[in-house]
C-alpha cells in the first residue's frame, strides 16, 4: 500500500455522515481481479444472448451473494430472482450488402465499414432494398419549436434519404440556442433518426465528423455493423427508418462537390435558422440486402439490501455489463471487444459497493444494485427497466451510474457525465470535499455523455440520476497526464478491441472514488430527496409523484 491512499482511507474514518464508517475498504486488487477476469476472452466481450451473457450474470450473481445481497429482480414462483428478464429485438444482415451511390447516373459501389456503416434494418422488414433514392441534406436535422428551429422547412421525406450533421447546430461556433459547446438531445445520433422517423424518410445518413461526434470512424464502425438491438415494438417503422447510418467525412466531401455544393460553406449555413434543406442534384443510393430479425431475451442483474425503516424507499446503483461481442473480423486481427474499462470497470465498482453495504449496519432505505444489459446497443436493459420497474419509481430516491471509470492511478478531482442538472451534484461536491478532493465539471460537455449512458433512462421518467466519472487531475502526472490518457482511450481502445486489462492498470483511483460513492450512497440511503434544478427538462415529470414522496 503506498502512501498516496492514506488521504482517502483517512477521509472514510472521518466521514462526516453521524453513522458508523463501513468496517470494509475499497480494496483496489480486488477491483483489478474483477476487471480483468470480466474482460478477458473467456467472457467473449459479454454480448447480450451470447453463452457470454450467461457466464457474465453467474458471474455477477455470485459476487452479489458473496456481498450478502439479497436477490433483487423479478418475482418467480412467490420469491425474488436475481435478474429481470429483458426482451430485446436482434437485428442482422444476412448474406451479402450491395450499396452504390450514383452521381449523374454513375453508380459507384460502397463497402460497409469502409465509406459507410449501415444498422441491419429494425422495421422487421425481410429484406432492405430500394433503388435510386434521391439525397437530400438537411443539416442538423433539428426540429426544435421551443427554440424556434426548424431544419426542414418543410420538405418532403418520403422515399429519400436525408444527409444530417451530427451534433447540434451551435456544437462549432461555439455560442447560440442549443447550449454551445455542450451537446442537447438534438445532437445526439439517436435524436436524428428518431427525427427522420417522424418524417417518414427512407433513410438517414450521418455524416461522421469526429470532433461533433466524440469518437472516430472505428468506433462508428463497431457500434452499427454487426447485430443491433431494439426493445421489442408492436410497429418499429414508427420508431426506425428502414436505413439508418453513418457516411464517412471524406465521402461526404467529394460527394458534394461533384455535385456542385461545397461541404463546409453547406455546414455553416446549416448553423443558421434560414437553412432550408438541399437536395444533393442527381445524386442518389441504392441498397440490397436480407435482414434477420428475431426477439432474445437478456437478462439485468439485481441485488439488494432491505432498508431498515423505510424499506419502499430506493437507492440505486447502476452499471451496465455489456459491450460489443465478438467481430467476424478486424484489420488488427484480434476479433474480441474485451470492454475492461467500458465497462468492466463500472460492474467492479457496482460489486464492490454490494460488498461494503453488504457487510456495513442497514442503511433506512433500501439500496438496489443492478447490472445492466443491452446498453451498448441503445440504453436497452435500463429503458426496460424504467418502462417495468421493480421498485416504483416515484419513491426511487436517485440513480448513481458507473460506466468508464478510472484506471491510472489515485485523482485530485472527480466529474460526472453532463453536469448533473440535480441536488445530486451538491451531495456529490459535498462528499468529495470531504474526501479533500474537488469537482470538475464534465471536460467534454460537447460530448452529451448525460444522454450516453442508463441513468438517462431513468432521468427521463424523473428519477433523479447522475452518472459519475472519473476526474482528471492525476496524483501522478496533474490534469494534462490525465486528459492525456482519457483522450488518448477514446481515440484508440474506445468500442474497440483494445479495450483490454493491462497489469499497468492501476485501481486505487477507482478505489478511492468506491469509497465516495460508497459516501455519497450512504447520505442518499438514509433521508433527502434530491431535486432537479429548476431549468431541467425533467423536473416536470418527477413533480407530477410529489405527493407520493414522505418527507
Ligand atoms: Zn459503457
Amino acid at each position: 500500500m503506498s502512501k498516496l491512499i492514506l488521504p482517502w482511507v483517512a477521509a472514510l474514518a472521518l466521514a462526516p455522515l453521524g453513522v458508523q464508517a463501513a468496517p470494509l475498504k475499497p480494496d483496489p486488487a480486488r477491483l483489478s481481479v474483477d476487471v480483468k477476469l470480466l474482460s478477458s476472452d473467456a467472457f467473449e466481450g459479454r454480448e447480450p444472448g451470447t453463452r457470454a451473457e450467461n457466464r457474465t450474470v453467474m458471474f455477477i450473481i455470485d459476487r452479489m451473494q458473496e456481498a450478502g445481497l439479497q436477490p433483487g429482480g423479478a418475482l418467480a414462483g412467490g420469491k425474488r430472482s436475481w435478474t429481470q428478464d429483458v426482451p430485446l429485438a436482434k437485428f442482422t444482415f444476412n448474406g451479402p450488402l450491395d450499396m452504390t451511390l450514383s452521381v449523374a447516373g454513375h453508380p459507384r459501389p460502397l463497402t460497409q465499414g469502409q465509406q459507410v456503416a449501415i444498422r441491419a434494418a429494425q422495421t422487421n422488414i425481410e429484406q432492405l432494398s430500394f433503388q435510386n433514392a434521391p439525397l437530400v441534406f438537411v443539416g442538423y436535422g433539428v426540429h426544435a419549436p421551443e427554440r424556434n428551429w426548424d431544419d426542414f422547412k418543410g420538405v418532403d421525406l418520403h422515399g429519400k434519404i436525408a444527409v444530417v450533421l451530427v451534433n447540434d447546430p451551435d456544437f462549432e461556433t461555439g455560442k447560440g440556442d442549443f447550449g454551445g459547446k455542450a451537446m442537447t438531445y438534438y445532437g445526439r445520433w439517436t435524436y436524428k433518426y428518431e427525427e427522420a422517423a417522424r418524417r417518414g424518410a427512407l433513410g438517414v445518413l450521418i455524416v461522421h465528423e469526429t470532433a461533433p461526434a466524440a469518437y472516430g470512424w472505428a468506433t462508428v464502425v463497431n457500434s452499427n455493423t454487426d447485430a443491433v438491438y431494439d426493445i421489442v415494438r408492436t410497429d418499429p417503422a414508427q420508431a426506425h427508418v428502414p436505413l439508418e447510418g453513418w457516411i464517412q467525412r471524406d465521402v461526404t466531401v467529394a460527394l458534394f462537390k461533384q455535385v456542385g455544393l461545397d461541404f463546409e460553406a453547406s455546414k455553416k449555413r446549416a448553423q443558421t435558422r434560414d437553412f432550408k434543406p438541399v437536395p444533393l442534384p442527381g445524386a442518389t443510393f441504392s441498397v440490397s440486402a436480407r435482414v434477420s430479425h428475431q426477439v432474445i431475451v437478456s437478462k439485468n442483474v439485481l441485488g439488494r439490501l432491505p432498508g431498515s425503516t423505510r424499506p419502499d424507499e430506493t437507492l440505486i446503483f447502476t452499471a451496465h455489463w455489456d459491450h460489443f461481442g465478438v467481430r467476424p473480423s478486424d484489420p488488427s486481427g484480434d476479433r474480441i471487444l474485451n470492454g475492461a474499462v467500458d465497462n468492466g470497470t463500472g460492474v467492479a465498482a457496482l460489486l464492490e459497493l454490494g460488498r461494503l453495504f453488504g457487510s456495513a449496519p442497514k442503511t433506512p432505505r433500501s439500496i438496489v444494485f443492478m447490472a445492466t444489459t443491452a446498453e451498448e446497443r441503445g440504453l436497452l436493459g435500463s429503458e426496460y427497466y424504467a418502462t417495468h420497474p421493480i421498485y416504483p419509481l416515484e419513491t426511487t430516491v436517485a440513480d448513481i451510474n458507473m460506466d468508464i471509470l478510472g484506471v491510472y492511478g489515485p485523482t485530485r478531482d472527480v466529474s460526472d457525465f453532463g453536469d448533473g442538472q440535480n441536488t445530486l451534484l451538491t451531495d456529490l461536491m459535498q462528499a468529495t470535499q470531504a474526501q479533500g478532493r474537488s469537482y470538475t465539471p464534465d471536460p467534454s460537455p460537447e460530448a452529451g455523455h448525460f444522454f450516453r449512458s442508463d441513468h438517462f433512462s431513468l432521468a427521463k421518467r424523473g428519477v433523479p440520476s447522475m452518472s459519475f466519472s472519473p476526474g482528471d487531475d492525476l496524483v501522478n502526472g496533474g490534469v494534462a497526464a490525465g486528459r492525456a490518457r482519457r483522450e488518448d482511450y477514446f481515440a484508440h481502445r474506445y468500442h474497440q478491441p483494445g479495450d483490454e486489462w493491462t497489469p499497468a492498470m492501476d485501481f486505487r483511483g477507482e478505489a478511492q472514488d468506491v469509497a465516495l460513492l460508497y459516501s455519497l450512497g450512504k447520505k442518499l440511503a438514509t433521508s433527502g430527496w434530491p431535486q432537479w434544478n429548476a431549468e431541467s427538462e425533467f423536473k416536470e415529470v418527477r413533480g407530477q409523484s410529489a405527493s407520493q414522496r414522505q418527507p
